[in-house]
């Protein structure tokens, strides 16, 4: 994402570090286990398929609406850690020993990777803009209404400085996640799925949560801050009623989906808070029209600066994109199997 004025901050209330940590830990070691396989499923897949698999997953999108659920296909076979081309260690979460009694009857976070942990849930992903963006100006820059103003429909995102394009970073991570999410038995929808030439435009991606019958969504991006500052942030709704816009509903339920979003992709990656926008990785903000006009639980993440030398090295490898995936899924399934 990119922006031309300082993003208000509003830290949520603190939770004891304590409880915050019992619960992390309670929802995320199972998590990251199970993830961790569907990781090792998917990882050798991943290491190579920046480009021919996303023609692939182009060119295997259904052909009817405007968004895209394509179903999880399991790679024909993974290699064993460690060998040649396969996957390396898993993130140090995953190797963390579980702690809780074996004896005791399994809680909903602790079946949350199986393959019916989501079943019959629906979360939508939106890849923030989209790699078409840059050769259609004109259709990106007209106006639409966000409810509280008037916006430009998309933009073209921000990049590396090596030209990485935050487009395409959007689509690779959003794909990987809906790998995971599927394989746990979610409907996943995609906004876009390299599949349009261009958007679409904000006011339709947030639309996009209530079209799809979405129990939650996630809006995934790259920051292009100044390049002297780093990490991740997560943004949530700051309540809008005005004109066409009333988030009141998803406010709540967003500010949620935002905790556990922070702490679980923090967990996943390693990547630290921002330390040049937001505070402890959480901004609320009311001018994003993806927000505004959303009818379901909804937030963003800018998982990282793109014009940051080390997150920019971060965010072009394919091993750490997958940890991103990781992070968003582990996230979206303690919404969905949480309270
Ligand atoms: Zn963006």
């Amino acid at each position: 994402m990119t922006r031309t004025t300082a993003a208000p901050h509003d830290e949520p209330p603190r939770r004891s570090r304590l409880l915050r940590t019992t619960t992390v830990a309670a929802v995320l070691v199972p998590l990251c286990l199970a993830g961790w396989l569907g990781w090792q499923a998917v990882a050798d897949r991943g290491r190579d398929d920046t480009g021919a698999a996303h023609a692939a997953g182009a060119a295997a999108a259904p052909p009817s609406g405007p968004f895209s659920a394509a179903p999880f296909s399991a790679p024909a076979g993974t290699a064993p850690p460690g060998a040649p081309g396969g996957a390396a260690d898993p993130p140090a979460a995953a190797q963390a020993a579980p702690t809780a009694d074996p004896t005791a009857a399994p809680t909903a976070s602790e079946s949350a990777g199986s393959a019916t942990a989501l079943a019959g849930r629906t979360v939508l992903i939106d890849p923030g803009h989209n790699p078409g963006n840059a050769a259609h100006t004109t259709e990106i820059n007209r106006q639409v209404d966000i409810g509280n103003a008037r916006k430009e429909c998309d933009t073209t995102g921000t990049s590396t400085n090596a030209g990485y394009s935050e487009a395409e970073y959007t689509l690779d991570v959003s794909r990987r996640a809906r790998a995971i999410l599927t394989a746990r038995g979610a409907t996943v929808v995609l906004v876009q799925d390299g599949d349009q030439s261009w958007g679409p435009c904000i006011d339709a991606r947030a639309k996009a949560g209530a079209t799809a019958h979405a129990d939650a969504a996630v809006s995934v991006h790259g920051d292009g801050g100044p390049p002297g500052g780093s990490g991740f942030h997560v943004i949530m709704p700051a309540k809008v009623v005005a004109g066409t816009a009333d988030n009141s509903a998803i406010v709540a339920p967003s500010h949620r989906l935002g905790l556990l979003l922070r702490d679980s992709f923090h967990a996943a990656t390693g990547e630290p808070y921002a330390d040049y926008i937001a505070s402890q990785g959480l901004d609320t903000r009311s001018d994003l029209g993806g927000l505004n006009l959303s009818t379901v639980p909804k937030v963003f993440i800018e998982c990282g600066n793109m014009r940051n030398s080390t997150d920019a090295k971060r965010m072009t490898d394919p091993q750490w994109r997958q940890q991103a995936a990781q992070g968003i899924a582990d996230a979206l399934t303690a919404f969905l199997t949480t309270r």
